[in-house]
């Protein structure tokens, strides 16, 4: 039996139809950009697996880091004990975080830096002698990760739809845009009294469908929830690390958040490492003689030492003009390949850039999320040697930093074939 065959007797696989699933690809190295197959083929990973690889795969100077750190200190509990690793990370961090971010709290992936950043505002709150400020403001479309806190505050859709019922509520906005902001600032105005925290994707709904809006419209959001006492909870998951071109989303606007979620990116994309941080105003809430409102919250993989020195490589690689430079151009690329996408008979919708990413979709009538035409384009792709995962009918680039020139021609090349060829299948 071969890899595929054998996984496909044991192993669930997220966000998949198992049924009638094609054999997964057996990725048995990574290096740079490509995923290698068992095979021998490779993939451009053109998503950076999930949004999560900054600096490629396999990368040997993060590799290297991890393996001194292994050979020293793998793991310790994080309560009562602490590490080299953990305090420089949050040294080198909090210097850098936008805004006034002076505390940092880890966990382990996405979905728990939301839940802890959820859970952190309404227990504010409730230290406070304010436990009517416990509703979550979010917005419409928007994505926070898969727990059940984290589901609740994003968007009800074929994602959460067999757990309505166990949702908490939320009152969600849409995103802003010229004709609606009055209304969204009434609406915060109107229900600020009970709203314990702003939770939002700063200019780009990631698995929302990489929809953006604009830092201009965010900021007087972000100034009318702040001027009500709300506390912003910046989820910078996705966008965090240069992905939309400044180090971090929220640098675009000037009304910075009280507390911020990292993932993904966080540790360069080699471990599974969570942050939420924030500022001093919040942490003091919990600084008390009550035991009671003390913050129990924790995981057993809390800092987790080999996360962190990651974490720390993945720093020392951003900080290199090497890294800046290849996020300049990258970005000039999608640029100019927008251009040229605008200019072709493509039947595509909605074309748009930030920094590394480039996302539209495929006009064929069809929006919803489990229509074919993401399969279909991801079939194409990877028979092209290009891995591209669209979410319902968006398709979108994500590449790793590393990339070189002619990997992303290769990718450009790829998707215009598949646009020609869906015109004449279509
Ligand atoms: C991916 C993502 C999450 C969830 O992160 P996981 O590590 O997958 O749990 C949360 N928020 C945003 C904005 C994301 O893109």
């Amino acid at each position: 039996m071969n890899l595929a065959e054998r996984d496909q007797r044991v192993i669930w696989h997220p966000f998949t139809q198992q049924k009638n699933s094609l054999p997964p690809i057996p990725i048995v190295k990574g290096q740079g950009s490509l995923l290698i197959a068992e095979d021998g083929s490779s993939y451009i990973d053109a998503i950076s697996s999930w949004w999560v690889n900054l600096h490629g795969h396999a990368h040997p100077y993060i590799a290297e880091k991890i393996y001194q750190q292994a050979l020293q200190l793998e793991q310790v509990i994080f309560a009562g004990f602490t590490h080299e690793p953990a305090v420089q990370l949050a040294e080198r961090l909090l210097p850098v975080l936008p805004g006034s971010i002076a505390r940092v709290f880890f966990s382990d992936n996405g979905s728990t830096s939301t839940e802890v950043a959820l859970k952190m505002a309404i227990q504010y709150w409730w230290n406070n002698d304010q436990p009517q400020r416990k509703k979550i403001l979010a917005f419409t479309n928007s994505y926070h990760g898969d727990t059940f806190g984290a589901m609740s505050v994003s968007d009800r859709s074929v994602f959460t739809l067999a757990f309505h019922d166990h949702l908490f509520e939320v009152i969600f906005i849409d995103t802003p845009t010229q004709e609606n902001i009055k209304e969204l600032k009434n609406r915060i105005d109107s229900h600020s009294h009970e709203i314990a925290a702003f939770i939002y994707e700063p200019l780009i709904q990631g698995a929302g469908g990489i929809k953006m809006y604009d830092p201009l419209l965010l900021n007087e959001l972000l100034y009318s929830a702040k001027n009500n006492g709300i506390i912003c909870i910046a989820d910078e998951v996705m966008t965090g690390f240069y992905r939309t071109g400044q180090f971090f989303a929220s640098e675009y606007m000037d009304q910075k958040p009280d507390i911020i979620c990292l993932s993904k990116g966080l540790t360069g994309g080699t471990m599974a490492l969570g942050i939420t941080a924030c500022t001093n105003a919040i942490y003091q809430a919990y600084v008390t003689e009550d035991k009671y409102k003390t913050f129990f919250h924790g995981h057993s993989f809390t800092a987790n030492p080999l996360a962190c020195t990651a974490a720390l490589a993945s720093l020392d690689l951003l900080e290199k003009e090497l890294c800046i430079e290849q996020i300049k151009w990258i970005t000039r690329e999608n640029e100019n390949f927008a251009l040229k996408l605008h200019s072709g008979e493509f039947k595509i919708k909605n074309l748009r850039t930030l920094g590394t990413i480039l996302a539209f979709e495929l006009d064929n009538g069809k929006d919803e999320y489990l229509n074919t035409i993401s399969t279909v384009f991801t079939h194409k792709a990877i028979a092209k040697g290009i891995y591209l995962r669209p979410l319902g009918n968006t398709v979108y680039l994500m590449p790793p930093y590393c990339i070189t020139l002619e990997e992303l021609s290769k990718i450009y090349t790829c998707i215009e074939t598949i646009l020609g060829e869906l015109l004449t299948e279509c």
